[in-house]
This record gives C-alpha cells, sequence and structure tokens, in this order.
C-alpha cells in the first residue's frame, strides 16, 4: 500500500481539503508507486496566506543573521541526509544518481551561501549633498513569496527561490512540480528540523492549473517566482501585470554549443555529451543545437555518434547508467512528435529516434538519445525547446554565422564556445545573445553563487543565484536623518546663492 503524504500548512501536516490526492510514480517504472500526494483546492491555498501572514509578521522581526543560522542548520542537515534525498529524488524524477547528489549538492551550496547573506544584506550610505544630513539605503522584506517550481531540479531550484526569500524576512507559499512532490517533502520536513518556524513556510501540493493559479491570482501574495515553461510563464506575466505583482520569470531555453576548427575536439566532445544528454536533455540549460564549423563537421559528427550510440539507457538508480527516462509519458510523446518534425523536414537522424525497446526499458519512459543532422538554421528543430534527449546538428561556415545562428531564435539562456583562440573566445562572450556563455565547457553547469537567468523568451530580466536574487525579494528603502535642526531643502538651500 503505497504511503499517503499531506501538506503542510498553518503548522501541521493536513489532508487536502479537496479529499483527492494524485499518484506518484517512477518514471523508469510506472509499476513503482511513490506515494499519494494531495491534489489540494483554493480553500488550502487561503489558508496557507492566512498562515504565512502571521508568520511574515513574526519572521521579518527576526534579525536577518538569526535567519541565516536557520538556513545554515538546513544545509547542515541537507549534507546529513544527501544520499537519501538523492535516491528519492532519482525515484521520483529519474535522472541518474550522480546527477540527483549534485542537485541537492547545489541546495546545500545555496543553503550557505544564504546563511552567510543574513550577515550582509547590503545597503548603501552615501553622503548627503547638505550639511549634517545622513542618507542610506538598506532592504526590506517584502511579504509572502508564491513560489511555483517545474520537475527537473527538484531541490535546486525550490531552494534557489526559498533561501534568499526566507533570508530576506519573507515567508513563503511552496507549490513543487506534481511529477516531484517526495523532495519537495523532505525539503520542507528538513527546514522545520532546522527551527524555521513553521508559519514562515506552507507547502501546498497540486495542479499549477489549479494551486498554481490560485496562488497566482491571490491578492495578498506580491511576489511570485515561477520556473517552467515559456507558454505558462507568458499566462503567469498577465495576471502579475495586471496586478502590479513582483515577478520573477525563468523560462525556456534552446542552448548552442559552437566548436570552431582549432578547439581542443575531445574536450568538445566530452562537452556536447554531458551538455546534451545529461538529465535526458531535461534542462533549460541542456545543449540542443550542436554549431559546428565546415572543417570539423564530418570528423566531429563521426566521432560524437559512435559515443552516443555507446550511452547506457536505463533507470537512474541502476550503476552504469548513464541516460535515465523522461519525466512522463507527455514529455516522452513529445520528444516522438520532434523527431518526426524533423523526419518531415528532411533531417536526418544519425543516432536514435526511437523510443527505447526492450522488456525493462518500455515499463518506463525511454526515448534514445537522438543525433539530427543537417538541420537547417531557421527550421522547427532549430528553435524550439524539445526538453528531451535530442540534439540537432548545425553546420556553420565561420564565427559569425555560429553567432547570427545562435541569436537567432526567441529563447537566451546559456552559451558555450569550444575555442583555443582568445580573441574567438571573447566575441562569443560579448555578442552571444544569452545570460551564461561558457568558454571551454558545455552549456551546462552553473554555479550556485552567481547570478543565473537568461534573456529574451527565457526571463524577465530578474537572475536567481549569487547576490543579485536577494534584491528580487526585498524592497529598497531609503532613510535620511537630518540633524541640522532647521529646515534644509534639497536641491535649493544648497544651490541658492554661492557656497558657504
Ligand atoms: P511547466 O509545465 O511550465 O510547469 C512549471 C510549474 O508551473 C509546475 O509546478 C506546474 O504545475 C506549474 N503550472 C502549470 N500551469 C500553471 C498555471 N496556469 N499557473 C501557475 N502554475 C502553473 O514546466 P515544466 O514542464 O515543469 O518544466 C520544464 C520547463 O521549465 C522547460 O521549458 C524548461 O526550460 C524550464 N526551466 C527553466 C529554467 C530556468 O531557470 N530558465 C530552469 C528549469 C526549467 P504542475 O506541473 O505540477 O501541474
Amino acid at each position: 500500500m503505497a504511503e499517503t503524504f499531506l501538506n503542510f500548512i498553518a503548522g501541521e501536516w493536513r489532508e487536502p481539503s479537496t479529499g483527492q490526492y494524485h499518484e506518484n510514480r517512477n518514471p523508469a517504472d510506472t509499476e513503482d508507486v511513490i506515494g499519494l500526494f494531495p491534489r489540494s483546492g483554493r480553500e488550502d491555498v487561503e489558508r496557507a496566506v492566512a498562515s504565512a501572514r502571521e508568520g511574515f509578521e513574526r519572521w521579518k522581526r527576526t534579525p536577518a543573521p538569526a535567519r541565516g543560522d536557520v538556513l545554515r542548520r538546513a544545509g547542515d542537515l541537507m549534507t546529513e541526509h544527501k544520499e537519501e534525498i538523492a535516491r528519492i529524488m532519482t525515484r521520483e524524477m529519474g535522472k541518474v544518481l550522480t546527477e540527483t547528489r549534485g542537485d541537492v549538492q547545489e541546495g546545500i551550496d545555496t543553503a550557505y551561501y544564504a546563511a552567510s547573506e543574513g550577515r550582509r544584506l547590503f545597503g548603501h550610505t552615501v553622503p548627503s549633498e547638505l550639511r549634517d544630513k545622513w542618507a542610506m539605503s538598506y532592504r526590506r522584506p517584502i511579504g509572502i513569496c508564491g513560489l511555483i517550481t517545474p520537475f527537473n531540479f527538484p531541490m535546486a531550484i525550490p531552494t534557489w527561490k526559498m533561501f534568499p526569500a526566507l533570508t530576506c524576512g519573507n515567508s513563503v507559499i511552496f507549490k513543487p512540480a506534481e511529477d516531484v512532490p517526495h523532495t519537495a517533502h523532505m525539503l520542507v520536513e528538513l527546514l522545520l528540523e532546522a527551527g524555521l518556524p513553521p508559519d514562515v513556510i506552507q507547502l501546498v501540493h497540486g495542479r499549477g492549473s489549479d494551486v498554481g493559479n490560485v496562488m497566482v491570482e491571490h491578492p495578498e501574495i506580491p511576489v511570485i517566482s515561477f520556473t517552467g515553461s515559456t507558454d505558462t510563464g507568458a499566462r503567469i506575466g498577465e495576471v502579475c501585470g495586471r496586478m502590479h505583482k513582483r515577478l520573477s520569470l525563468e523560462m525556456g531555453g534552446k542552448n548552442a554549443q559552437i566548436v570552431m576548427p582549432d578547439a581542443d575536439l575531445d574536450l568538445a566532445l566530452d562537452g556536447v555529451l554531458w551538455g546534451a544528454f545529461g538529465t535526458t536533455g531535461q534542462r533549460c540549460t541542456a545543449t540542443s543545437r550542436l554549431l559546428l564549423h565546415d572543417d570539423i563537421h564530418a570528423a566531429f559528427l563521426d566521432r560524437l555518434a559512435q559515443r552516443v550510440r555507446a550511452l547506457r539507457l536505463g533507470p537512474g538508480l541502476e550503476q552504469g547508467t548513464d541516460v535515465g527516462p523522461l519525466i512522463n509519458r507527455a514529455a516522452l510523446e513529445k520528444v516522438e512528435e520532434y523527431v518526426a518534425v524533423a523526419r518531415a523536414e528532411g533531417d536526418e537522424v544519425v543516432v536514435g529516434g526511437q523510443r527505447a525497446s526492450g522488456a525493462a526499458l518500455t515499463r518506463g519512459f525511454f526515448h534514445e538519445p537522438t543525433i539530427l543532422a543537417g538541420v537547417r538554421a531557421g527550421s522547427r528543430l532549430a528553435c524550439e525547446e524539445v526538453f528531451g534527449p535530442v540534439l540537432s546538428v548545425i553546420r556553420v561556415a565561420d564565427l559569425d554565422e555560429a553567432i547570427r545562428v545562435n541569436n537567432e531564435v526567441a529563447y537566451g539562456l546559456s552559451s558555450s564556445i569550444y575555442t583555443r583562440d582568445v580573441r574567438s573566445a571573447f566575441r562569443a562572450i560579448n555578442e552571444l545573445d544569452n545570460g551564461i556563455t561558457y568558454v571551454n565547457a558545455p552549456t551546462i553547469g552553473a554555479e550556485a553563487h552567481l547570478p543565473f537567468g537568461g534573456v529574451k523568451q527565457t526571463g524577465n530580466g530578474h537572475r536567481e543565484g549569487g547576490w543579485e536574487v536577494y534584491e528580487f525579494y526585498s524592497e529598497t528603502k531609503v532613510a535620511y536623518v537630518d540633524y541640522s535642526g532647521k529646515l534644509q531643502r534639497a536641491q535649493i538651500d544648497n544651490y541658492a546663492g554661492s557656497p558657504s
């Protein structure tokens, strides 16, 4: 009998008001039921908001260094439970254990960064233009933050949002993706154990179209942070725009790796294998386009095809697996549809191109790692996000063309160039329209202490990670203190006549 999990609302683990549950199954083996998780509704969100309002009143008065101490303990507990969380995550999300360990580690890094930020949260002190007057800015908490997260980084992405929001003194309502609720449950348990006051965090499981939507439309949730698809983000953006909410959107990508003829080609091969097929291609930063210079196109493609044929597809918990399953049936069907589009557009399927066969794999959502060659810039495979183990290879004549092709898609998250030429490297950094460019490294691999995010249809100008995200979760307040004992008029008294 599968275990039943609950929401965490108003300081207690509670059943959803709807009485409904959703079966969470292992994407590598759909006969494996992980547990039943709430399908909550409006009433649960209302209750969470009422409690988070009280939590906010208390937490905003807790000194920021003390808030940081809670996150440090959370980091310690996550370290202690790293292996257990990684296994839970692989079972519900599918990616291989090495990667889920990395996902938890990113959460740990974010916890320690957030803990130390509790002792910074810098403002500015600047000179006033008037005598005997002090001028400064500092950061204040905002209120209740609604956090809506995707399936592909079940620990890292929630912590990117939650930990800075908490360090800044806000309370949070967390709605994880319905495909990965178990990792979310673990995270909230550890935060409570670390000493976070119970009404500061609310966990409401359920569908985006129900719970997520109610959160986005709720007038008492002034901050929404969303990571997910560009389509969903656009709908959320409309509502938040109308309601003047503070909104951070992190959305889709169509990332390219460029390989120049002067590159270390062995390194470039390792890079594209990891970038394209790690996490089964389900990373927002996944390499989904490979831009190969004419001079090395044929030889590089040959070597790449050999390496991709040797990748082992299987359950992420099994030792020796390189590539796990897709997250669910819809994702698998979407990959199949894109391969069909590629064939119809005349692209060459060099490797893969099929749903995986074999008894063990047909119980899960497995698709063969796939390389498409002869993809034309501007075609659907060159422009649309597949979010699966599919790499489109595009031939380019020189760096100018590579930059043009990289930039002609609607997204702008990550890019990479392999070259030994410092001029090409710096041109790429400057001219590729992305939030992140890697030189001699794949398109994936962000570190928690640097800002993360994309341009164009990938984001709306905010960044997660590093120091920048603290600005999103706090409001700037400016204070002037005039101790001159007389009325001093800015812009007037100091310029009224000659300086005295
Ligand atoms: P998604 O389908 O857009 O879902 C993301 C989250 O939004 C889930 O929790 C989902 O709930 C919820 N949601 C769905 N409809 C909603 C609505 N109308 N109102 C409020 N919330 C709603 O995305 P996904 O398939 O999980 O993730 C894949 C996408 O995320 C890709 O496009 C990828 O590039 C992007 N991504 C971007 C970044 C980045 O930092 N740029 C990082 C990771 C992923 P349920 O699914 O539970 O119903």
